[in-house]
C-alpha cells in the first residue's frame, strides 16, 4: 500500500519524507498540538499593542512559565501555556529511567522542533569518533539539507568545532555588543588563540 511508512514528524521524519518525495509515503505522528489560544498571532510588537494583557497566554494564571515554579529541569521554552503540548505526557508515554542523565520526549506534531533555536551544527569528526559514519560520509547529507533549509552563518574560527558549510545564506545581523566583542577578538586573536579561546558566528537555520 506504501512505499515507506514513517514514525514521528519532527525534523528526521520530516527530512525523510522529504528525501522520499514522489514515492508513496505515510507520516504518522502521536500529533499533539498546541492549545488554541485566541488571537496569538502575528508579531510581538503588534500584539502588545493590540492586547493590554498576555500574562495568562504567555506566563500562564498559575504562573507555570516562570523559571523554578513547578518543574525545575525543564527550558522555559517548553513550560508557557502555549508550548507546555510539546512535552506533554511524554514521562507516562515513553518514561526514561538513567541515572546518569535527564532526558525529555515529544509526543506532538512536528516534534521538539516546535520549540528549537534554530542552531545548526554538523558533527565533526571528534564527535563521531567510534561511530560508524564519519564527517565526511555525512558532508553531502548535511549539504543537501543547508540547501533545502537554508542556514545563515559564515565557515569563521569555529568550523573545527562546527564543520565547514557549502552554500550557507549570509550570517544573520548581530547586536552592537556582539558586534563590538568579536571585533575585539578578532583585533586579539593570537591571544585568544593561547587561553582556548574561539569565537565566531552563529549558524541558523533562519
Ligand atoms: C528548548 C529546545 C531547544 C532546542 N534547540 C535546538 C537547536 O537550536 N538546534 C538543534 O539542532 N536542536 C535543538 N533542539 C533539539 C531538536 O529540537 C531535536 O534534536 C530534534 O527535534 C529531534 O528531531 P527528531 O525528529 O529526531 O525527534 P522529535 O523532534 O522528538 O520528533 C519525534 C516525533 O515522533 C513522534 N513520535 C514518537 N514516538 C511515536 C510513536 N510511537 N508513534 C507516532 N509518533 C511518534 C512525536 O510525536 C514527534 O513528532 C532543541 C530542543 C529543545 C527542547
Amino acid at each position: 500500500l506504501f512505499d515507506a511508512i514513517i514514525v514521528g514528524s519532527g525534523p528526521a521524519g520530516t527530512f525523510c519524507a522529504s528525501e522520499l518525495r514522489g514515492r508513496n509515503v505515510l507520516v504518522v505522528d502521536v500529533g499533539f498540538r498546541p492549545a488554541r489560544i485566541p488571537d496569538l498571532g502575528g508579531n510581538l510588537y503588534d500584539l502588545r499593542r493590540s492586547r493590554p494583557d498576555m500574562f495568562d497566554d504567555l506566563i500562564g494564571s498559575d504562573f507555570e512559565g516562570l523559571h523554578n515554579t513547578h518543574r525545575n529541569n525543564v527550558s522555559l521554552k517548553l513550560k508557557s501555556p502555549g508550548t507546555a503540548y510539546v512535552i506533554r505526557d511524554w514521562e507516562k508515554l515513553s518514561p526514561i529511567v538513567s541515572s546518569s542523565f535527564e532526558g525529555m520526549m515529544s509526543f506532538a506534531q512536528g516534534g521538539l522542533a516546535n520549540v528549537w533555536g534554530a542552531g545548526v551544527y554538523r558533527f565533526n569528526s571528534a564527535d563521531l569518533e567510534g561511530f560508524p559514519l564519519g564527517a565526511e560520509e555525512l558532508a553531502p547529507y548535511y549539504d543537501s539539507l543547508t540547501e533545502h533549509i537554508g542556514v545563515s552563518g559564515t565557515n569563521d574560527d569555529l568550523v573545527p568545532y562546527f564543520g565547514a558549510d557549502s552554500g550557507l545564506m549570509p550570517p544573520v545581523r548581530i547586536t552592537r555588543f556582539a558586534e563590538d566583542l568579536l571585533r575585539q577578538y578578532e583585533k586579539k586573536r593570537q591571544a585568544f588563540k593561547v587561553q582556548g579561546i574561539t569565537m565566531g558566528l552563529p549558524r541558523l537555520a533562519v
